[in-house]
């Protein structure tokens, strides 16, 4: 199988605005951003969908929404608020099949999400 789109981000093979990064995790800016703060958090091992999750990757999972409150708290959003999402498969409207971590702050956030 060929490379995802967010691995060849995480190689720096297409640009993208990094903003975080560690060991497991790199997150950047989404190119079409839903309110003023919108971070995708991807894990640097390439997982298709949640559904594709095992237990070997809970530790991953946790790190992934570790790198997010972290990020948050960095960036000083922590306190006022900010939403995390995952989407899978269709109904979700996933398009980029390497999982991760929406971070969406900066203005009020509605919900039900549409
Ligand atoms: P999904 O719909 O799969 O949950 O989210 C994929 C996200 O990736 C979308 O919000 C989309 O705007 C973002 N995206 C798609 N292609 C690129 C890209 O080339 N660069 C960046 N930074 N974000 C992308």
């Amino acid at each position: 199988m060929s490379d995802s789109l967010f691995t060849r981000i995480i190689r720096r093979e297409i640009p993208a605005d990094i903003v975080y990064e560690d060991e497991h995790v790199v997150g950047f800016r989404d190119i079409n951003p839903q309110a003023p703060v919108h971070v995708l958090f991807v894990p640097r091992t390439p997982i298709a969908t949640l559904n594709d999750l095992g237990e070997e990757h809970a530790e991953l999972v946790g790190r992934l929404v570790l790198a997010a409150a972290a990020y948050a708290r960095r960036e000083g959003f922590a306190e006022r608020g900010y939403r995390t999402v995952f989407n899978c498969n269709e109904d979700a409207g996933q398009s980029v099949f390497h999982i991760h971590l929406h971070l969406l702050a900066g203005r009020r956030l509605g919900w039900p999400p549409g």
